[in-house]
């Protein structure tokens, strides 16, 4: 998404351990203009699968997913890092091992809200080591409901999480696929689409 990869190489910023920041225009402050492109991005690139639901993970996925939910007109739930007092009946879980904070968490969904057989797209900000996205899958697959496809916005090419979800044959579309990025020189390189 041409769109998405002049943003990151305008006002994307490299950090030390490999981390891209974005947070002028998605993690932080949001470039809503930009997000309402990246859903309908999503929109085109699974226009021929049915979706029933988005999955995403607070709090970063959520903006992101909710206006991507309105093009495919349908709910939206993220899961929720931590048990919650709100949180009642049955719940799905999974464990993460966060990229950023270097930590590993609970996620937590309700399963009141993911039914067996529904189909679910899989929404997040990045994709580093793949360890977020398969916890919304294995979340999924417990409740007996399909995982369509995963979408991400930023996927960080050099980490191994795309490549090992393509391996297991789920279909990943990233927006934007950075190759390398160099913090000495300070350029980032995107994979040919
Ligand atoms: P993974 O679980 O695939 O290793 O990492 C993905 C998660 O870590 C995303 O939900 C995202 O919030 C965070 N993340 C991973 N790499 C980066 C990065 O380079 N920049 C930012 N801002 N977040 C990242």
């Amino acid at each position: 998404m041409e769109l998405l990869k002049e943003r990151i190489r305008k006002d994307g910023v490299l950090k030390a351990g490999n981390v891209l920041k974005v947070d002028s225009f998605i993690n932080h402050q949001m470039d809503i203009a930009l997000i309402n492109e990246i859903g309908k991005e999503f929109k085109r690139r699974f226009a021929d699968v049915k979706i029933d639901k988005i999955l995403t993970i607070e709090s970063s996925g959520i903006g992101i997913a909710a206006i991507t939910a309105q093009y495919f007109d349908c709910p939206m739930v993220f899961a929720k890092k931590s048990q919650s007092i709100n949180l009642d009946g049955t719940m799905l879980c999974a464990k993460i091992e966060s990229f950023t904070h270097k930590r590993v968490y609970d996620v937590i969904v309700a399963s009141r809200f993911i039914s067996p057989g529904e189909n679910i797209l899989v929404i997040d900000d990045f994709m580093a080591n793949g360890c977020a996205a398969q916890g919304l899958c294995e979340i999924i697959e417990s409740a007996h409901a399909n995982v369509a496809g995963i979408g991400i916005v930023i996927e960080k090419g050099f980490q191994m999480g795309g490549k090992m979800f393509r391996e297991k044959g789920y279909r990943v579309e990233s927006l934007a696929i950075v190759d390398s990025m160099d913090l000495e020189t300070n350029t980032i390189t995107f994979r040919e689409e």
